[in-house]
């Protein structure tokens, strides 16, 4: 039993203090469901809205949360009424635990009951390795697809893998998960005279299009508002195809969804700039390296390192240290300074310093 020392200890006691229960509510009445779990800020590709093509600075591999200590967080998150864990990244199929991660968290039970495993994927190595996911308790996937074109897809991504990404949809297509849902951000003068063929595409895939607004997350800062394409844009593109009827009952979902003609397929776009739903917010972030975000786009971060890697189990007086008790503290920390809503409308709006791949999307 090592003994800690008398800040680390007077930081416990302070987070057991400030430590509640029930579920993780804010100051604005918002009701936390959602963590988005990021396992990794590596990525097989480099889309240019996402990563820059060199230079990127990585994460240390020794900061990266490793299996037991993102179980031990899901647990303490589910334990609090987190319902979701969406398992993203950089790109979540290149961690090799990958299975484990899935199994481990599928496992936990909160106050509802199971919680539900989603992953958001670009989809290679997705064949290889599906059936053991769903096996281990995967149940939603999102697929990220910007163009079915391969040229477009290797400018875009600065890999020429489209092939990887379409089997992996295929593999998708053909696993039990539903939804299955494909994502897209629509770019001007790169794939915005493709949303019609991407939406066929995911229509003769049995899965769901939806499109995403480019946010001002690029780790390169080279957001410009022009060059995105809004959701009156991809509404009108949709419209000259396909008659739209508006879906009801959005709730939370950041995705707002209309009916194609009379049939059952939906289409879903995600308007975080020009129609911000942080009204309705119910998501959390955990980032690879261990700290809590209450927004994409916030400047603050909530440390759960010192918490997790403290180094001892007790404290000086043989106490044993309330871990889950102090990382619950963190995470309502992190509730109750979350704003009403970001800001990238503003003229004053700062884009965080981490880019999308070590947020987690
Ligand atoms: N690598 C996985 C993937 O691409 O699906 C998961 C991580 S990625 C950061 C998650 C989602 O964020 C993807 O659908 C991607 O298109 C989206 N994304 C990344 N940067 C974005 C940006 N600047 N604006 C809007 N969406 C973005
Ligand atoms: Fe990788 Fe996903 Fe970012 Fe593209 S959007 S670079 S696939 S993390």
């Amino acid at each position: 039993m090592t003994a800690v020392p008398v800040a680390l200890r007077r930081r416990a006691e302070i987070v057991a203090a400030d430590a509640a229960s029930g579920p993780l509510v804010d100051t604005h009445g918002r009701v936390h469901r959602d963590l988005r779990v990021s396992l990794t800020d590596r990525c097989s590709l480099r889309c240019t809205y996402c990563m820059p093509e060199q230079g990127n600075e990585w994460l240390a591999r020794t900061s990266i949360l490793t299996l037991d200590e993102i179980e031990e967080i899901a647990r303490v998150a589910a334990a609090a009424g987190v319902r979701t864990f969406r398992l993203t990244g950089g790109e979540p199929l290149l961690r090799r635990d990958i299975v484990d991660v899935v199994a481990r968290l599928a496992a936990i039970e909160g106050p509802a009951g199971p919680v539900e495993i989603a992953m958001t994927t670009n989809g290679i190595r997705l064949p290889e390795v599906l059936d053991d996911l769903v096996a281990a308790g995967l149940s939603r996937l999102n697929i990220s697809i910007d163009t079915i074109r391969r040229q477009r897809f290797a400018d875009l991504t600065r890999r020429d893998r489209l092939p990887e990404v379409l089997e992996g949809i295929a593999a998708a297509a053909a696993s039990p998960l539903r939804p299955l849902k494909l994502n897209a951000v629509a770019m001007r003068g790169v794939n915005d005279d493709e949303l019609v063929d991407l939406v066929q595409f995911a229509v003769d895939s049995g899965a769901q299009m939806r499109f995403i607004e480019q946010m001002p997350l690029d780790a390169g800062h080279t957001w410009d508002r022009a060059q995105m394409v809004t959701r009156e844009e991809i509404l009108a593109a949709l419209s000259e195809r396909w008659r739209l009827t508006p879906v009801p009952g959005r709730g939370g979902a950041p995705a707002e969804k209309w009916l194609l003609d009379d049939t059952a397929h939906e289409v879903g776009v995600i308007a975080s700039v020009t129609a911000p739903f942080c009204g309705d917010c119910d998501r959390l972030r955990l980032t690879a390296d261990g700290q809590i975000r209450n927004c994409l786009f916030s400047m603050a971060e909530y440390d759960l390192i010192p918490v997790l890697r403290a180094g001892a189990s007790v404290v000086s007086d043989g106490a044993p240290i309330d871990r889950a008790g102090a990382i619950d503290a963190v995470l309502r920390a992190s509730v109750r300074g979350k704003l009403p809503g970001h800001a990238i409308n503003d003229p004053a709006f700062l884009q965080p310093q981490r880019g999308m791949n070590a947020i987690g999307g």
